[in-house]
């Protein structure tokens, strides 16, 4: 029996890791739950997987979700409940689910006293990777990556040694505006943008895939997690989402990671590692699942279109960057990504104001108080610009 803290539980991410806990009881537990704004639904996943701790994003959340608790528990709040959340309710692992860099101070802790951590949470991998891969690697605490790209990469390097490795391929899947014009993706809508063709994600990672930014950041995650330099990644399309990355090896061998495009896969294979969760009752699900249960399957790949989709070769520029770049990058992002979803912008204005936020940056190293505050700059510097050009 694993106890879990999870960080993020009303997000996407975070539900769908409810779902796994609740298919396998005997196998989880449930030690703190963490989520910001939405208490009625931290309420009801409170009382029914009764961890001893809560955390809710503001003080003022505390009494309203006490109110609806069927049971006693801690209630705390903010990035202090963050951390009390992962470091003192007897957690053996922390998923760390949040957008932003909240969660930044509880996973670093984590990182340092050796406490497992299954990260999705991508702006703090990208924002923080160097200091948050370090202290983990004084520890011993294992880093599992639960974006289906990178869980595929751990999967296929499970067994190999890194010397063997020449270089990876992560699949995108285009996202919603793969087939639209320029003049189109000037146009878009936050509506439009959210319709996401296969994977059913948050709203920040849906416009982020619309806009390719998410392959961007997952680059980056990826140089992190596998200790890669830029030049050893590189992203195709894949529009059906079926073969989630590939890992090169020096022999000339590939090796592919496939499977259906269910969120719950590679949540559950982060929290679970280093086993397996019991197979489903239908052994033709998976299979079924990918389309390989008796019909002609065609997967295709394709190269990225840089010219409509510019935020791609933006993350690569921020990677090859380093130092506190990433950060830039990531910030500039999500505040950019924000202003499109209140319609304050166009769409393509964000791989601008992104563009904009590295070019006026100057770099420090990356440091655990430097990429916090290059991440509020970069915030402020998207701010000031959009409201520049609104007067
Ligand atoms: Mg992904």
């Amino acid at each position: 029996m694993r106890a879990l803290a999870i960080l993020g539980s009303t997000g996407s991410v975070g539900r769908q890791a409810l779902d796994v806990v609740r298919a396998h009881p005997e196998l989880f537990s449930v030690s703190a739950l963490a989520g910001n704004v939405n208490v009625d639904l931290l309420a009801k996943q409170a009382n029914e997987f009764r961890p001893p701790l809560l955390s809710v994003g503001a003080p003022e959340r505390i009494e309203p979700l006490r109110a609806m608790l069927a049971y006693p528990a801690r209630i705390v709040c903010g990035a202090g409940g963050l951390l009390a959340a992962t470091m003192e309710s007897g957690a053996q692992r922390v998923l760390a689910a949040m957008d932003g860099m909240t969660a930044w101070p509880a996973l670093y802790a984590a990182a340092n006293s050796g406490l497992d951590i299954a990260l999705a949470n991508k702006e703090i991998a990208v924002a923080a990777g160097e200091p948050l891969f370090a202290a983990a690697a004084g520890s011993g605490a294992r880093i599992l990556p639960v974006d289906s790209e990178h869980s595929a990469v751990f999967q296929c390097l499970e067994g190999e040694r890194s010397i063997d490795v020449r270089s990876i391929v992560l699949t995108a899947s285009g996202g919603p505006f793969w087939d639209l014009s320029l003049e189109a993706m000037q146009r878009a809508t936050p509506a439009e943008a959210l319709r996401h063709p296969t994977w059913s994600m948050g709203a920040k990672n849906t416009i982020d895939s619309a806009t390719l930014m998410n392959k961007g950041l997952e680059v980056i995650e990826a140089s992190r997690f596998f200790a890669l330099r830029a030049d050893q990644i590189e992203v195709v399309v894949h529009r059906s989402s079926i073969a989630h990355a590939f890992v090169v090896f020096r022999d000339g061998c590939i090796k592919a990671q496939l499977a259906a495009p269910d969120m719950r896969l590679p949540i559950g294979y982060a929290l679970a590692y280093p086993e397996r969760l019991p197979a489903t009752p239908d052994d033709l699900a998976p299979r079924r699942a990918i389309g390989l249960a008796g019909e002609k399957v065609t997967l295709t790949f394709e190269p990225v279109d840089e010219g409509r989709f510019p935020c791609l070769r933006l993350a690569f520029r921020a990677l090859e960057a380093g130092g506190t770049y990433p950060a830039v990058l990531s910030g500039a992002n999500e505040e950019a990504g924000r202003a499109f979803l209140q319609e304050k912008i166009c769409f393509t204005d964000i791989a601008t104001l992104v563009a904009n936020s590295l070019d006026a940056h100057e770099g420090h190293a990356a440091t655990p108080d430097a990429v916090a505050e290059s991440d509020v700059w970069a915030r402020g510097h998207v701010r000031a610009a959009i409201l520049a050009t609104a007067h």
